[in-house]
């Protein structure tokens, strides 16, 4: 049994399932201002908040700098899943779509954070073709 306040032990119940940790007292002293913001975070765990991948941004002004279309950039989102709709992506606060892609051919993406929608902005000489993929659950 426990013999020094130098050691910890693992306890456990009558079938051998472990039940905690029991630690000795010198042990504690010289390892708690550690252990115990460990503990206090596993006891109360963060909520978890959701980490989008940052926008990429560069690469929007990337196709903006090499804007030869016949039109000039539009900001204005509309989702057609769940409705959402902003006149300018970039400016809502708390945002509404989030841009994922872009490219130097056109390419436009944005996930509607509503509804999770992937909405496609393809940019061509004249016009715009825009698309909506409602969000398929892959789990
Ligand atoms: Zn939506």
């Amino acid at each position: 049994m426990f013999s020094s306040p130098k050691e910890f032990l693992t306890l456990h119940d009558v079938s051998g399932k472990p039940l905690g940790v029991f630690i000795g007292s010198e042990i504690w002293e010289t390892c708690k201002n550690e252990v115990l913001p460990i503990l206090t975070q596993a006891m109360h765990p963060e909520p978890v908040v959701v980490q989008r991948p940052p926008e990429p941004l560069k690469d929007w002004e990337a196709l903006l700098g090499y804007w030869d279309f016949t039109y000039p950039p539009a900001y204005d989102l509309v989702c057609e899943n769940c409705g959402a709709a902003t006149d300018d992506w970039r400016a809502d606060d708390p945002r509404k779509f989030w841009l994922t892609a872009a490219n130097l051919g056109g390419l436009a993406s944005f996930q509607c954070l509503h509804c999770k929608s992937r909405i496609m902005k393809r940019h061509f000489k004249k016009h715009v073709s825009v698309e909506c993929r409602p969000y398929v659950d892959k789990s």
